[in-house]
């Protein structure tokens, strides 16, 4: 196809969208088989597209239920957000630490944990440690190493085996009806169309749900952020610091680079800090709040940003780009001016590009609720069990207990065979402060790659899936489930 058909398609394509009128509506491209025939192509069972928090875990469990896979994902390395926004993954656990009586319990389990486990043993991660301070928010902090996060689930990937379509894009998608038969993809090798029997769209923005004509909106309810490390940084003077000015916010302690009882997350109190250091920082939306594995290093420091319309808009995006980096350098300035220990401190890393806490919401069977979160419902057909709230404690599940996930939260209205999984789901912004964070999303990956492998194998669609085969298979995989 020559590049003006595909902008045409493209275009007719925008044309129904769901899209805010401020946005360009062209939104990708969509094409029938008879459109594509003459690509080069590969047949598998299961897509999975993007290969961030979620679709890692959807591309591995989905190849361990046998079928398959492949992940396409354009950056080089997996794991998306997570290795580039958060600070600590919310939650492997429920909220018991400020009900008393309640009984500490791991509502994640599988995969999940098998991540954990792996970084544990190559220094990666100091495990789940219990909060010391504000343990009403969340009662463990699990903090990574981010690079080692990459390295050890592209291995999981590998030996799962995995057919991995890195520094590849998915750029459009081939339909039958309401069927997707195929997805287009771009790299360094060409264009080439991937068939497949089910589909996954983790890549955070939807933009596989898009292509295959899902209803969607597009909130531009969050910041843009670009999160930062520091290395060099004397943590013993900073700590001293904030103890000394009453200062010191969220704390936990865990092991790491063979010391016992080393800072893994570290929160201050700006009330009591340097006014024009706080002034500063909140001109700059940089958030002080962090997580670390590593001696006199901050592994996550968060500079935000407000998009003027959408995260879907190009030239802002780019504007953001270019006055995040520059705020990020006036930040370090801030720092090393105003804060014992940073004197000789660095920017060690940034992201490749901003990230957000969601862009595109797309539209499926049921829509979770906050109530139902906070009301710690539970669903006939939950695929997994989840108890943190972002929004603590303001909102919480009910008594530190957890909720259900509903399969039906992420298949997609109106196309048969794909699931939205991730930061994409779950419409109202409250509740989507607890759906969207790491943990959940990769809860997710595993339920929705099980299901995709199940409906590929027995050659159905989503909503034909047995809820009791997937039970099974997911309790087999250690999935949590009452
Ligand atoms: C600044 C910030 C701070 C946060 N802090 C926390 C925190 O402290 N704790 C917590 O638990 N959660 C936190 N969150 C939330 C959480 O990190 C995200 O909601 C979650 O990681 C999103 O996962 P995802 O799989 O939906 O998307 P991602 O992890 O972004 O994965 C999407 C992947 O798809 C790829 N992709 C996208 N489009 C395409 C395409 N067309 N073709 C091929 N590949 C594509 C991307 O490269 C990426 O790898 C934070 C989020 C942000 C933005």
């Amino acid at each position: 196809m020559d590049r003006r058909h595909f902008l045409k398609s493209s275009l007719v394509l925008g044309a129904g969208m769901a899209v805010s009128p401020l946005l360009p509506s062209c939104v990708g491209g969509t094409y029938a088989a008879n459109e594509v025939s003459e690509l080069p192509s590969m047949r598998f069972d299961v897509i999975v597209a993007g290969g961030g928090t979620a679709g890692v875990l959807a591309a591995i469990a989905a190849a361990r239920t046998g079928a398959k896979t492949a992940l396409i994902e354009w950056k080089g390395y997996t794991g998306g957000i997570i290795t580039e926004g958060g600070t600590a993954l919310h939650s492997f656990f429920n909220i018991w630490k400020p009900y008393p009586g309640v009984a500490k319990k791991q509502l994640v389990k599988g995969i999940p944990q098998e991540i954990i486990d792996r970084l544990i043993k190559v220094g990666g991660c100091a495990g789940h440690v219990e909060m010391e301070t504000s343990y009403d928010y969340d009662s463990v902090c699990t903090a990574i190493d981010t690079e080692m996060y990459k390295l050890v689930t592209m291995q999981m990937i590998r030996e799962a085996g995995v057919y991995m379509a890195l520094n590849t894009m998915l750029c459009g998608a081939v339909m039958a009806g309401e069927r997707i038969e195929g997805v287009i993809v771009e790299s360094r090798a060409g264009r080439e169309v991937l068939y497949a029997k089910s589909f996954v769209d983790s890549t955070g923005y939807g933009d596989l749900c898009a292509y295959a004509g899902a209803r969607f909106t597009v909130p531009n309810d969050y910041k843009v952020a670009n999160s930062m490390g520091i290395a060099n940084v004397d943590m013993n003077r900073y700590y001293d610091f904030l103890k000394d000015n009453n200062a010191l916010g969220q704390i936990a302690r865990g092991s790491y680079d063979g010391l016992d009882s080393q800072l893994v997350r570290l929160g201050t109190n700006n009330k009591n800090l340097p006014t024009e250091f706080v002034k500063g920082l909140k001109d700059l939306s940089v958030a002080t709040i962090t997580t670390t594995v590593h001696k006199d290093y901050l592994m996550f420091i968060k500079c935000g940003y407000d998009l003027p319309t959408s995260p879907l808009n190009r030239d802002e995006v780019s504007d953001a780009e270019v006055q995040i980096r520059i705020n990020q350098q006036k930040a370090i300035e801030l720092y090393r001016k105003y804060i014992p220990g940073f004197e000789k401190a660095f920017i060690s890393r940034t992201n490749p590009s901003l990230c957000i806490r969601r862009a595109r919401c797309i539209e499926c069977d049921y829509d979770l609720s906050n109530e139902d979160i906070t009301n710690a419902i539970h669903f006939d057909d939950e695929v997994f069990l989840y108890g943190f709230h972002d929004s603590a404690p303001k909102y919480s599940v009910k008594n530190g207990g957890a909720y259900g996930f509903p399969y039906r939260c992420s298949c997609v209205k109106n196309v048969d065979n794909l699931y939205a999984i991730g930061m994409m789901v779950t419409s109202e912004h409250s509740a989507h402060m607890s759906t969207r964070n790491t943990v959940s999303c990769m809860a997710q990956g595993q339920a929705f790659g099980t299901a995709a492998a199940l409906c590929a194998l027995k050659g159905i669609g989503s909503r034909e899936l047995v809820y009791t085969d997937l039970r099974e298979q997911l309790i087999a995989g250690g999935v949590y489930l009452e």
